[in-house]
């Protein structure tokens, strides 16, 4: 028979020897892989290369990007609550986080539940935009112009519940009108459309767009939100164009599965908040129209209450649009 105290160092035996040893050597070294679950070359996916370099040159491990794009975003996000959760393994998404719960009838996951939240990364801002060919030169003309047309013109997205499908969404509401959608398995094949005439119109994050909106390769009609985007303030905001209710930040953030162990959490919150703090991610992303995360925002506790946040916001207005996906 053994005493309480021979029982409670048994216990405390097996504690250490279950806590994952690769936890306190993580990463040793290894690559991480990032999840993406948008094309290579458009917006998240150049966020979180940006930031996967910062965070490796912390961690001492490379962070590899892997695009598994589709579905606005979802089958990414999937991927995720089943791989490993050993820390080899993080997600990298934005808003759709927020959207999809009440997007998706059969989502398959609960972005609350089925995940550790790491931090939030940068906000970006939306840009409506057009091909240089549209008639319409300024939002004023192309608000009359879009009300005229709607059945001859298409609107690029990244799939439902994806950046652009939101901002269009809301775009379509103010004018109560609707467009042909055109899904892409993100904005940068998206923006090749736009830009060669195949769609007309669409939304975008600066960090995808800012580039073509400085070579004058697309029209910015406005900027998404109330106040004009700083970098860009030859664009008008939509509120200044009687359209105050068109409000859209994207905001990207970092997730891994759940159960990824709490010393492997912690290095890669506390990597998280050094990247967003480093000079160069905050230049780069300063330049792309965007704003790095504070890095008090760069940490789970924000993170989950954020999304929180925003799944309360965006679910009424999505079920008043009466869109879904199965
Ligand atoms: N901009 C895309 C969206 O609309 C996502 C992407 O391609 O990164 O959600």
């Amino acid at each position: 028979m053994k005493t309480l105290s021979q029982l409670t160092l048994a216990v405390l035996c097996l504690a250490a020897v279950a806590l994952p040893a690769d936890a306190q050597n993580y990463p040793g070294g290894k690559p991480i892989t990032a999840v993406v679950p948008f094309a290579a070359g458009g917006p998240t996916d150049k966020v979180a290369r940006e930031i996967g370099l910062v965070m490796g040159r912390h961690l001492g491990a490379p962070v590899i990007i892997d695009n598994a794009a589709g579905a606005g975003g979802t089958i990414g996000a999937r991927k995720v609550v089943q791989a490993k959760n050993d820390g080899y393994t993080v997600l990298i998404h934005h808003i759709g986080m927020a959207t999809a719960p009440a997007l998706y009838r059969k989502l398959g996951f609960d972005p609350l539940k089925d995940y550790e939240m790491i931090g939030e990364i940068a906000d970006v801002p939306m840009v409506l935009l057009g091909n240089k060919a549209l008639t319409p030169i300024s939002f004023r003309e192309l608000v009359p112009y879009v009300k005229a047309n709607a059945a001859k013109l298409s609107l690029a997205n990244a799939g439902i519940g994806s950046a652009s499908h939101l901002c269009g969404l809301l775009f379509q509401s103010a004018l109560q009108t609707e467009l042909t959608t055109v899904p892409y398995k993100g904005t940068a094949p998206a923006l090749v459309d736009l830009m060669g005439g195949q769609v007309n119109l669409m939304c975008d994050q600066t960090t995808n767009v800012a580039g073509q909106i400085k070579a004058d390769a697309v029209r910015p009609y406005a900027a998404m939100q109330p106040v004009r985007i700083r970098g860009f303030k030859e664009i008008p905001a939509a509120a200044e164009e009687g359209m105050p209710g068109i409000d859209v930040k994207i905001w990207h953030a970092m997730y891994a599965p759940k159960g990824t162990p709490k010393a492997v959490l912690e290095k890669l919150t506390s990597a998280l908040q050094a990247a967003v703090k480093d000079p160069d991610f905050r230049a780069k992303m300063a330049d792309l129209g965007a704003e790095a995360a504070p890095a008090d925002h760069a940490r789970p506790e924000f993170l989950r209450m954020h999304l929180a946040e925003e799944i309360s916001k965006w679910t009424p207005i999505i079920k008043k649009a009466g869109v879904y996906a199965d």
